[in-house]
Order: C-alpha cells, then sequence, then structure tokens
C-alpha cells in the first residue's frame, strides 16, 4: 500500500488577533500528534486557516498531494464560512467534517468571555456545516469529542474509506476473457464505471496467459509450493496438480503486475489451452490483496480488491462471495455462500486445506483448491449492479456463524451466515433492489464504511439492515429512481 496521509485543516479568521491564533495552532498540533498515534494513517496539522486565500492554496495542495488521501476540517474558533467556498469548491480528495472540541468539559471557575471567545466550536462548525450543506459536498461529518476512542475509531474508519477511494481511482482490473454468455448482472457499463469510480477494465487474451504459464520455471513453482505449505494443509498427494495451480498463479500475477492491475477475472468458458480452471491460483492472490470475482464479473473482482484495501493493514477479511443455498428450517434459516472454487482463506475459521476434486463445469482436469469454514463474525455483504445511467452499491448485514452441518462432501470453501432483518425478508430486499449472486462479503469493513465511500464516490447507496421492510426499501428505490434521472 502506498503511504496514505491525511491533512488537519484549522478554520479560524484574523479577527481573533496573534495570541488566540497561536493557542489555536499549538492546540492543533498536540490534537494531531495525539489522533495519529491512534489512527491508521497520520493526520498532519497544515494551517490555521484566516483567508480564501489561504484556503485555496491549501485544498489545491492537496488535491495534487498523491500522499494526501483527505481532508479534515474543524472549527476551533468561528471562521466566516464564505472564505471557504472557493476552496471547498475546488477540492477534489474525499473531506471530513470533524465537529469536536478541545475541551472536554464546561469550566466553572475559568469561564469568562475570554473563554468563550476561544471555545467557539459550537458555533464555528454550524457556519462550517452550512456551507459544506449550501455546496451541496459530499462530506463526512462526525461530531464529538476528539480523545473519545469511538469518535477516533469512527475518523479512523472514514480514513480508509478515503483510502479505499484512492485506491479505486488507481485501479486496473484485467480480464481474463470476456463475461459467461448470457449473464446479465455481471455485465456493466466499463466507462461509466471508469468516469465514477476510475476503474480502468480491460481485457488480455487467455493465450497470453498460456504463454506465460509456459514460461514459468519448475525453481518458481517449488518457491510457491513452499509458501503453500507454510500456510496451508496439503490434503491431497496429487502435488502434480498442485504444481499446475502454482504455475498459473505465478504467470496470472506476473502479468498483473507487469500492467499494475489489483484485480482480475475470468470465465470457466474461456480456458483455451489451460488444464485446470483456477482454484487455489484464485484464492491465494485474493489472499495477497488482489481482487478477483468469476464468470467475468469485473465489478465484483473490483470491489472484492477496494474492501481489501480498506480493510485491516490494507488487505482485511474480505471475500469474493456467492449466495448458493438457504437453509429455511424455521427458526434456524441460514444462507450457504461458496463459489465453483474462488473464495478468500482471509475469511477463513482454520487453516484451510488444499484438496482436489473434480469439477462438475468447465470440462477440465480436476482443480486444486483451498477448502476451509468462514469463521463467526458481524459482517456485511455487498454488490455493484449497473441500473444503465447509473451505479447501485447494495449492503446487507449479516452475522457470520459456524456452519450448523459439517457438510464433509462438499468439496468447496463455505461460509454460513445469518442475514438482517431475517432471511426471508432479506431475500425479499435483496431481490426488489436487484442485487446480485455474486458479492463482496467482509468481516473488518462495515456499513457505514460502505455509505461513506458511496458517497465519495457518488454512486446509489442502497442498505438492508434490521430496520428494512420491503415497503419502506421499495419506496426508497423508487425515489432514488426519480432522483438520480433528474441528476
Ligand atoms: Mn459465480
Amino acid at each position: 500500500m502506498k503511504q496514505y496521509e491525511f491533512w488537519f485543516v484549522v478554520g479560524s479568521q484574523s479577527l481573533y488577533g496573534p495570541e488566540v491564533l497561536e493557542t489555536v495552532a499549538k492546540r492543533a498540533a498536540e490534537m494531531t500528534e495525539k489522533l495519529s498515534a491512534v489512527l491508521p494513517y497520520p493526520l498532519i496539522y497544515k494551517v490555521t486557516a484566516k483567508s480564501n486565500g489561504e484556503i485555496r492554496e491549501v485544498m489545491r495542495e492537496a488535491n495534487y498531494d498523491t500522499r494526501c488521501a483527505g481532508v479534515v476540517t474543524w472549527c476551533h474558533t468561528f471562521s466566516p464560512s464564505k472564505m471557504w467556498i472557493n476552496g471547498l469548491a475546488d477540492l477534489q480528495k474525499p473531506w471530513c467534517h470533524l465537529a469536536t472540541q478541545y475541551n472536554l468539559e464546561i469550566p466553572n471557575e475559568e469561564i469568562d468571555m475570554d473563554f468563550m471567545n476561544l471555545n467557539q466550536a459550537a458555533h464555528g462548525d454550524r457556519e462550517h456545516g452550512f456551507i459544506g450543506a449550501r455546496l451541496r459536498s459530499p462530506r463526512k461529518i462526525i461530531a464529538g469529542y476528539w480523545q473519545d476512542p469511538q469518535v477516533q475509531q469512527r475518523l479512523g474508519k472514514w480514513m480508509k474509506v478515503a483510502v479505499g477511494a484512492a485506491f479505486s481511482r488507481d485501479l486496473k482490473v484485467m480480464r481474463f476473457g470476456d463475461n459467461m454468455r448470457e449473464v446479465a448482472v455481471t455485465e456493466g457499463d466499463k466507462v461509466e464505471a471508469q468516469i465514477k469510480l476510475g476503474w480502468q477494465v480491460n481485457t488480455w487474451p487467455v493465450g497470453k496467459l498460456v504463454e506465460k504459464m509456459n514460461a514459468v520455471t519448475q525453481a518458481e513453482i517449488d518457491a510457491l509450493m513452499d509458501t503453500y505449505r507454510a500456510s496451508y494443509d496439503f490434503a491431497t498427494d496429487d502435488l502434480e496438480t498442485v504444481r499446475y495451480q502454482a504455475r498459473e498463479e505465478i504467470a496470472m500475477k506476473k502479468m498483473m503486475d507487469e500492467e499494475g492491475c489489483m484485480a482480475f477475472s475470468n470465465t470457466f468458458q474461456d480456458l483455451y489451452g489451460m488444464k485446470q480452471l483456477p482454484g487455489l491460483a484464485s484464492q491465494h492472490l485474493m489472499a495477497q490483496g488482489y481482487g478477483y470475482a468469476g464468470e467475468g464479473d469485473w465489478k465484483i473482482a473490483a470491489m472484492t480488491a477496494i474492501l481489501k484495501a480498506m480493510g485491516e493493514n490494507g488487505n482485511g477479511a474480505s471475500a469474493f462471495m456467492e449466495d448458493y443455498t438457504y437453509h429455511l428450517a424455521k427458526g434456524s434459516e441460514y444462507s450457504l455462500g461458496a463459489h465453483m472454487l474462488e473464495v478468500c482463506p482471509s475469511v477463513a475459521a482454520g487453516r484451510p486445506r488444499i484438496e482436489v476434486h473434480p469439477l462438475g463445469i468447465g470440462d477440465r482436469e480436476d482443480p486444486a483448491r483451498l477448502v476451509f469454514e468462514g469463521r463467526e463474525g458481524d459482517g456485511i455483504v455487498a454488490t455493484l449492479i449497473d441500473m444503465g445511467g447509473r451505479m447501485r452499491l447494495i449492503v446487507q448485514d449479516i452475522h457470520v456463524v459456524k456452519p450448523i452441518l459439517p457438510m464433509p462432501n462438499l468439496p468447496v470453501a463455505r461460509v454460513m451466515w445469518k442475514a438482517e432483518p431475517n432471511l426471508a425478508t432479506g431475500v425479499e430486499c435483496w431481490i426488489t433492489a436487484g442485487g446480485a449472486h455474486h458479492s463482496v462479503l467482509s468481516l473488518d469493513v462495515d456499513a457505514e464504511m460502505m455509505r461513506d465511500w458511496a458517497r465519495i464516490m457518488d454512486i446509489e447507496f442502497v442498505y438492508i439492515n434490521k430496520d428494512t421492510t420491503p415497503e419502506k426499501l421499495e419506496q426508497e428505490l423508487l425515489l432514488n429512481d426519480l432522483a438520480w434521472k433528474l441528476r
């Protein structure tokens, strides 16, 4: 991951005189130092802005500095917001308005008019909020005491989202072959995706990949086999099949790295010259942070990479997922997610096993794949669909459970979950919104983060949670449709 940082711009005005402004600057420096110690990325104090010129300058610098992933603003004192119009109109980086206060409490004896004139975030941040609203600026607003761990956690999560936005705008997706024939939901407008989300989505022939595979050496395969042994248990004696996956992985990684791609898709319908559908190969690439989705689904491949980038340490617990089968017994209702092969081991409960089994689809040799159960925890599933003229991001809250059945004959990785508000209503809502069967399942990116990401990228956001009903959702989708058509 790139070394990103965030800029802290504190609003004020010259009216206060140098003494107050010095205090503001000193406190802002103290705050960034303490916050940087607990946030996932450094927060750099840039300026106590007192004029239109200073604000424009710092916002333009932010736009052009590739390390700067976003700007955090706060008004310790009152900062007349017409000064901010030009700078904010120019700002192209994600913006968070941290509506905080230097002091935790109102001091009883100490409070007088001097104190009031220095500590006026309560009205300074309202003036600041007005201009954000008046400009219709997409911004994150976080209110609360800056040393409150919950406030710090939310600011940290927003930083990860902003990094996800920067990652998205740089993202290149490598498509091996086209989409699976006749499937609708994996289609989409690649030009629209690039305009809105920044993705450069292009295709490379499978024949090029086969050439690259043929050039992989035994020594390269030996080295990757050692890596496999260090991370996974071998539950097969068929080492030649595993070595073939290693060959595929090495070739795909080389092609992606040469082009700077961080996501890829392929399809079982176009494996010309390949003996196996990549299974273990795709899974281990995902474990390294590459996004993937099957059947040519470049949208979910890109989203997998982005959610990973937004997760812990820039490569979190997010996996390409597909809804497969339901357990519909009353009071014990679960979804079972899996894929033909390619579920990322970042969501595994234990050490994954490498197994070799036949694949009933695609007309190739039995491929090696990682088999595991998903680990328990609160999470989301997220999918992105093309509504024609706009992208819609759909996110649902879920709770991953230990699978209630061992399913010993299921030869793929599996994740079982309970969905909000419950299985049947959740399915009705998901289907009403047009949600795909492909999604990204995440255990460390939450719905608030996805909402923030959708706001930054300027795409529609639909959230299915414990309070969602089909009636409310239908109404929301109707209004969304009208609003997006007017834009
Ligand atoms: Mn699929």
